[in-house]
């Protein structure tokens, strides 16, 4: 009932040349998107080459990052508007490398979120607890504030159009994933967390060291709806087999 969505995020990885290389692999590979979504996320400065690498392909482009304004004199930053001229349909928001690097908060997260609806790219809103929120028994709170206050005001379409990411801090590029069923009562719990009326159909993806070798068994989950996919994203026949699961 709810179409999966495996999606990579390339992080500060990969130039122009490189990332169209990877683009055109994906491309050339037979891939089973006729119920799935594939999404790629590479860095800002390959959005567009890539959007055009893969033009006719059924794999969508997103960027990694968002700033709620349209334009302005904001250094550095990239728009909504700009995203979509480069090909983007969808955008990650709040990744934890941003909270916990670059000091995003659920404050932050919240206008990124509404800027990309208001943009029309599907958000793909990150949130996770780390290592010692969940060893002090912290990780439904944690999860419960970050939902709550980065989903703020909303309509129940837009909440309907949002993807949530769970990405648990501590399995994010450290080859730790959680369990199946760790991850499953944590979806679980989010999913109870959404409003009734739209929460049965909103996407709930997982990420954290997701593999070839432990995509199935994540994917088995009742409410893990897909993955975000940082470092098996990088390499094409990784990636092929994440979304071939
Ligand atoms: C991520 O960056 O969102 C991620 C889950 O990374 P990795 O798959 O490398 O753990």
């Amino acid at each position: 009932m709810r179409r999966p969505i495996i999606a990579g995020n390339w992080k500060l990885n990969k130039t122009i040349v490189e990332a169209v290389d990877l683009a055109n692999k994906l491309k050339a590979a037979t891939l089973k998107l006729d119920d799935r979504t594939a999404v790629v996320c590479p860095p800002f400065t390959a959005l567009s080459a890539v959007a055009d690498a893969l033009r006719d392909s059924d794999i969508a482009v997103g960027g990694q990052d968002i700033f709620w304004e349209d334009s302005g004199a904001f250094t550095g930053e990239i728009s909504g508007p700009m995203l979509k001229s480069a090909g983007c349909t969808y955008v990650i928001i709040g990744h934890s490398e941003r909270r916990q690097l670059f000091g995003e908060t659920n404050d932050t997260v919240n206008k990124k979120l509404l800027a990309a609806l208001k943009n029309c790219l599907f958000p793909i809103v990150c949130v996770g607890e780390t290592l010692e929120e969940r060893k002090t028994n912290q990780t439904f709170e944690v999860i419960k504030s970050q939902v709550n206050n980065s989903l703020a005001n909303l309509t129940n379409e837009q909440l309907a159009l949002t993807v949530i990411a769970y990405e648990p801090v501590w399995a994010i590029g450290t080859g730790l994933t959680a369990t199946p069923a760790q991850a499953e009562e944590v979806h679980a719990f989010i999913r109870t967390l959404l409003c009734k009326e739209v929460a049965e159909g909103m996407r709930i993806l997982y990420g954290g060291s997701v593999k070839p070798d432990n995509v199935k068994e994540l994917m088995g989950q009742k409410d893990i709806d897909g993955a975000l996919v940082g470092g098996a994203s990088l390499k094409a026949p990784d990636f092929i087999s994440l979304i071939n699961y």
